[in-house]
């Protein structure tokens, strides 16, 4: 994204990688949030999904029918999409790995793996969550990121399953993709093994063969409260964009909006010779609000309500609130912030609880 703003604007840009289209690690959800500011997504995707179960511990699942459906791609589809829009605009593309980033005077001077060393003016690191330039971007505490790990499971289903679980900051998805299944669990201060195990028991239980599947493991952004403020965002002649800048949910995991995002912004800005704006314009847009959202993950995985698990009372609440439901429908499309949603809660909690009480009433009357 921010190569393509830059090599619009003119400037000549490279953009490095070492493996430039490839298949990350992920579950490729993109939200409605995402394809409504970038319409070309929606034009690429080859997998729109709706309807989504629910599951977690103590109750019936749930379906609801997303109204603003998500959209699934392959990652190495997505990467090569981006980048051809990068390269069409006339960003140089080279297949490399950075292995050093030196300052040069006002300019830097970048090596890589094989052949010359690159100099440049300005640069954007865009290197991921296991960023190795470790005196740019985020400067990561063990406490800021999450373990991620799943399989691509050659099987189709016409659903998205999201299994919550009672003590655990994570969840499980399962996410048809073309030709595919990505299953995957994510999950704060859990060994991978015993997420691992969690998800291939979730598997097996759903019938779902994971025997020759590829396996894959990352690590997912998950910046804590107090590191927000203090999160390294730009720098002299540097900016960080997507997961080498922290920039997930910490509450949904969702990354590729905010990569794309940031990305957006740190070329724009670039391009317009204002860098030095670029911290403060992601933060008013979206950095405010993650850090809000980091003081909720643990309540709202964690947290206790009315003798059950949050996630098993938003289920059974979803269930029977036409509110909590349109809150959940806002919430997967992107639509909501997290302070509007506390704003709304708060301000609907009297009637909300009077709404599930009434239709937990009925329902006593009608089942037999
Ligand atoms: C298992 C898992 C599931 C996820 N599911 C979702 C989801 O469903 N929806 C969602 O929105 N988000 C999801 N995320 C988060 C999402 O994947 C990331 O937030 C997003 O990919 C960040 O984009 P990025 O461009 O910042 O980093 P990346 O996509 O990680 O890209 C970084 C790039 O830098 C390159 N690179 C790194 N170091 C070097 C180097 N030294 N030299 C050259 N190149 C280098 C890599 O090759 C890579 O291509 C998931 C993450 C994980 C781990």
């Amino acid at each position: 994204m921010a190569a393509e703003r830059l090599a619009a604007a003119g400037l000549r840009t490279v953009l490095i990688d070492e493996k430039l289209a490839w298949e990350k690690p992920c579950g490729g959800g993109v939200t409605w949030k995402a394809y409504h500011r970038y319409p070309f997504l929606q034009q690429a995707a080859s997998h729109s999904v709706s309807a989504t179960w629910l599951h977690a511990d103590g109750t019936a699942p749930l379906r609801i029918d997303l109204e603003k459906p998500l959209l699934i791609f392959s990652r190495r589809e997505l990467n090569q999409l981006l980048l051809d829009r990068a390269a069409a605009a006339g960003t140089a593309l080279l297949a490399n790995r950075v292995t050093g980033i030196d300052r040069d005077g006002p300019a830097w001077r970048i090596t890589t793996r094989s052949g010359p060393a690159v100099t440049a003016d300005f640069l954007v690191v865009a290197t991921g969550a296991r960023n190795p330039l470790r005196q740019v971007g985020t400067a990561w505490k063990a406490a800021d990121s999450m373990v991620a790990l799943g399989y691509y499971i050659p099987s189709a289903q016409a659903h998205i399953d999201l299994r919550f679980f009672a003590g655990l900051e994570g969840y499980i998805w399962v996410f048809p993709r073309n030709g595919h299944l990505s299953a995957g669990i994510c999950g704060k201060q859990e060994a991978a093994a015993a997420l691992r195990q969690r998800l291939e028991h979730y598997l097996s239980g759903c019938g779902i063969c994971f025997k020759d599947a590829r396996f894959y493991a990352h690590m997912l952004p998950s910046l804590a409260p107090g590191s927000w403020a203090e999160n390294r965002l730009a720098g002299p002649g540097w900016l960080a964009v997507g997961d080498a800048a922290g920039l997930v949910d910490p509450v949904t995991g969702e990354g590729i909006y905010y990569a794309m995002r940031s990305g957006d912004l740190a070329g724009q800005l670039l391009a317009a010779g204002r860098p030095e704006e670029y911290a403060a314009a992601v933060r008013a847009e979206f950095v405010d609000d993650l850090a809000y959202a980091a003081t909720l993950a643990q309540r709202v995985y964690l947290g206790r309500f009315c003798g059950g698990s949050n996630t098993t009372r938003l289920l059974q609440f979803v269930r029977r609130s036409r509110r909590v439901h349109g809150i959940l429908q806002e919430l997967f499309a992107g639509t909501i912030s997290y302070r509007d949603l506390r704003t709304r809660i708060r301000g609907n909690f009297p009637s909300t609880l009077a709404e599930i009480a009434v239709n937990s009433f009925l329902r006593r009357m009608v089942t037999p």
